[in-house]
């Protein structure tokens, strides 16, 4: 997992999941993992970022998202480098709602949890198949194209007018963000 746009790059670079805390990563001296609720971006022991965002994983969370202490703006991001159906990324990889949060124009191959195949996220044809991307309240693959504007749409907009449990708040926060 990479990172850019940190102000005077003081958090870009490559960042390596560390083995023994899931979802905590490390930059040379920078350190990244959930610290009261936020995720926290910690040089020793002092704080220089941190995110309400509800992304379940960084690469879930959206530049405006994060605040850098003392600095007003940044252009601050996670991404992944390009890869290939040989090197598909896995879903603890990326985040379960990478697909729900990211708007995916750069293709990647990924591994569906629930097939063990690889999958490509493309709205087209690719390798003689059709690109797939998971939806983590389904918790299943679904046709990458219109995926958000028909899967999203039709089955996760909130109808109701009272948000009365977890899966409704999510799916409003998710139409705000979309
Ligand atoms: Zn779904």
């Amino acid at each position: 997992m990479q990172s850019c746009g940190s102000p005077k790059r003081v958090a870009d670079g490559r960042w390596i999941a560390t083995d023994d805390t899931y979802n905590s990563f490390i930059n040379g001296k920078l350190e990244l993992f959930v610290y009261q609720s936020q995720w926290t971006i910690f040089k020793g022991y002092t704080i220089i970022a941190y995110s309400n965002s509800f992304g379940l994983h960084p690469l879930s969370i959206k530049s405006n998202e994060w605040t850098f202490i003392g600095v007003c703006s940044h252009e601050f991001r996670f991404f992944m480098t390009p890869n290939t159906c040989e090197t598909a990324y896995t879903m603890d990889e990326l985040g379960f709602d990478y697909f729900m949060r990211r708007s995916s124009s750069t293709i990647i191959w990924w591994i569906d949890p629930n097939t063990d195949e690889v999958q490509h996220s493309g709205a087209k044809y690719k390798n003689g198949k059709v690109g797939k991307r998971y939806c983590n309240i389904c918790n299943r693959a679904y046709s990458a194209n219109n995926f958000k504007s028909q899967h999203f749409r039709n089955l996760h907009t909130f109808t109701g007018t009272d948000i009365e449990n977890t899966s409704d708040l999510y799916c409003v926060l998710l139409q705000y963000d979309v």
